[in-house]
């Protein structure tokens, strides 16, 4: 039976993991999500916007292709595409916690488990896997602020309270 304590603790597991192989620039002084995401080297991030120019359609059309507002990831092969929504009236908050949900998707292997969607988005995917992703996402995003803060060169990073608040984050 599923559980989700079980799940917690392997999104624990696996932003500690994640964390350990990021560059000491990345882990210290400028943690960047969209960088983060990229060493990967099995996954690119591009935004709706650049979709959208690049097929001469409309933001909406790709809103509609991913069936999700604000980013979906993409499967194929042994690569991932994420997509997220880059428009002006989403916070940059928001988008690193986006990107930082997606990347949760990847890492704890649930487009793997649902390959055959394609496309894995918050409408169609598991509840179990949306919960666990924002989890991933906010662990994340919490460790990178806090090692930020032990560093006195280190540079912003702007994540309001509220997104932490998505997850359960008596961690660390
Ligand atoms: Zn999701």
């Amino acid at each position: 039976m599923y559980s989700n304590a079980n799940a917690n603790r392997k999104a624990e597991r696996c932003v500690i993991d994640f964390y350990e192989t990021l560059p000491e620039n990345l882990r210290r002084f400028s943690f960047d999500i969209k960088k983060a995401v990229l060493t990967l080297g099995s996954c690119t991030v591009h935004s709706y916007q650049e979709f959208a120019a690049n097929r001469d359609v409309d933001v909406g059309d790709i809103i509609a292709y991913c069936e999700s507002y604000t980013g979906c990831t993409h499967k194929q092969g042994k690569n991932y595409m994420i997509m997220f929504n880059d428009s002006a009236d989403i916070s940059r908050a928001d988008k690193t916690f986006t990107l930082a949900h997606e990347l949760g998707h990847i890492l704890l292997g649930h487009l793997l488990v649902l390959e055959s969607f394609k496309i894995f988005n918050s409408s169609h995917a598991n509840e179990h896997f949306e919960q666990s992703a924002d989890h991933f996402a906010a662990l994340l995003l919490k460790k990178a602020a806090r090692e930020r803060s032990r560093s006195a060169r280190g540079a912003e990073i702007t994540v309001p309270a509220y997104l932490f608040e998505r997850a359960e984050l008596d961690w660390i």
